[in-house]
């Protein structure tokens, strides 16, 4: 199979064909992946979400069967390197955001910005002591920056603390909405240096005296992947377990530039999986002896739909290929983020539509889709606050407070 056919059959609903850039053995790595999620995760997937619970093993085992972060094809040509090329970061959102928007967010978490935070702020023994183990998936890891009384306001507000005592810190605060924490094995916190006012990052190891980790519960969104309020009381860190390269939110914005990019990237795979369920659901159910898709208005919101997801596709690839060149700049991840889940939350919402009593049931998906995208759309920057960091290069005005 060529590269040109094997990116049609994986991704149909990229009808500009950008998956023609990806490499044979990059596809063949999201094709394993693919067939690993359907084995491993599809069975247990309702029943987790409607439970709450995140399939932990099922999902990690699937990322590692398929090597998705340091399988040798996704390296020729940049052996060495610490991640594989942006435009197959891209489409393997694309991948998994569209089988399920929990298990792109707990990826995420994992390998967006814990993995990000080991490579910006770690040294090289660091980038070596813990990011060997998240790509390759025998440690998890997470990101734990937002705290109870500071969402929005976190670059300033940021209220945990470290105080150094000798070679070891000692931190104190909250953090909450931390995806996968309750799980993982190292959680990089960040800190305001008592002394210095300075942010810093130390990775606080599980089961490390004075943390704890509660769920939060009741959620409606994203329900397989649990999200902690961390409580830190006294918690000791070593000097050296402390991210080096860390110092000052300027270093945190860094991950970010990045990080809001890959969030880009589930938005557009999200919309591509409830258009896809859609697409099912009115090519098969009929009502007054036709297919719900032969009707004129289901056909102008799939054609909707459709547009929203190609608009998506081709902004992620774009930013990919920026990003790829070292153009990393926070206005073009804030206004692919903004973009993506805007178009996001517009064809979550015709696909629950178009699927009538069936959109909001678990059973054809559509409702998973629905529901995930309201936590997609506040999580890294909220709507307002990436629109507010876009308009602020635009007019040279901030306008946050
Ligand atoms: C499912 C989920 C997963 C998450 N995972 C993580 C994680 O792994 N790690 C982590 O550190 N954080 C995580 N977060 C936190 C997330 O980044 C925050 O929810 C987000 O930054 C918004 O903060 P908030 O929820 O406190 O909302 P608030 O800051 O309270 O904002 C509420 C509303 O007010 C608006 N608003 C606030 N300030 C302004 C302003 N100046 N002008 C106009 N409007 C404004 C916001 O846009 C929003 O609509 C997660 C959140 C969710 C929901």
């Amino acid at each position: 199979m060529s590269v040109k056919e094997l990116a049609r059959e994986l991704f149909p609903e990229d009808l500009f064909g950008y998956a023609e850039k990806l490499t044979e053995g990059e596809l063949k790595v999201l094709k394993h992946l693919r067939e690993e999620m359907e084995k491993c995760i599809r069975p247990v997937l309702i029943e987790s979400y409607e439970k709450a619970l995140l399939p932990r093993e099922e999902i990690l085992g699937a990322f590692a069967a398929a090597r998705i972060m340091d399988h040798p094809d996704l390296f020729v040509g940049r052996e060495g390197q610490w991640k594989p090329r942006e435009i197959y970061n891209t489409f393997l959102y694309l991948e998994l955001a569209r089988f399920d928007p929990s298990v792109a967010t707990f990826y995420t978490v994992h390998g967006g910005l814990g993995y990000n935070t080991i490579l910006i702020g770690g040294n090289d023994e660091q980038r070596e002591r813990f990011g060997v183990p998240v790509r390759t998936f025998q440690a998890q890891t997470c990101f734990a920056l937002t705290e109870p009384d500071h969402g929005s306001d976190i670059a300033g507000g940021l209220a945990t603390t470290a105080e150094r005592r000798g070679d070891k810190w000692i931190l104190n605060g909250e953090k909450r909405w931390i995806g996968g924490a309750k799980t993982a094995d190292f959680i990089p916190v960040f800190a305001r240096d008592v002394e210095t006012k300075k942010i810093k990052c130390f990775m606080v190891k599980k089961g490390s005296e004075g943390l704890s980790v509660e769920n939060v519960p009741h959620k409606i969104a994203l329900r397989l992947v649990n999200n902690g309020h961390i409580t830190l009381k006294d918690v000791e860190v070593a000097e050296a377990d402390r991210l080096e390269n860390i110092n000052g939110y300027g270093d945190v914005a860094k991950i970010f530039v990045r990080t809001r990019a890959d969030v880009a990237y589930i938005a557009m795979g999200t919309a591509a999986g409830a258009y896809n369920a859609a697409l099912r659901l009115t090519t098969t159910r009929e009502q007054f002896g036709r297919k719900l898709a032969g009707f004129q208005l289901v056909q102008e919101k799939l054609a909707r739909m459709q547009a929203n997801v190609v608009a998506a596709i081709a902004y992620s690839v774009r930013i990919s290929e920026l990003q790829e060149e070292g153009h990393e700049v926070m206005l073009n991840s804030s206004l692919a983020k903004l973009h993506n889940s805007l178009r996001m939350r517009e064809t979550v919402a015709l696909a629950r539509e178009v699927c009538g009593g069936n959109g909001i049931t678990l059973e054809t998906e559509v409702a998973r889709f629905f529901t995930d995208a309201e936590a997609i759309y506040t999580y890294e920057g909220t709507h307002e606050i990436n629109a507010m960091l876009v308009a602020r290069e635009l007019t040279g005005i901030g306008a946050f407070v």
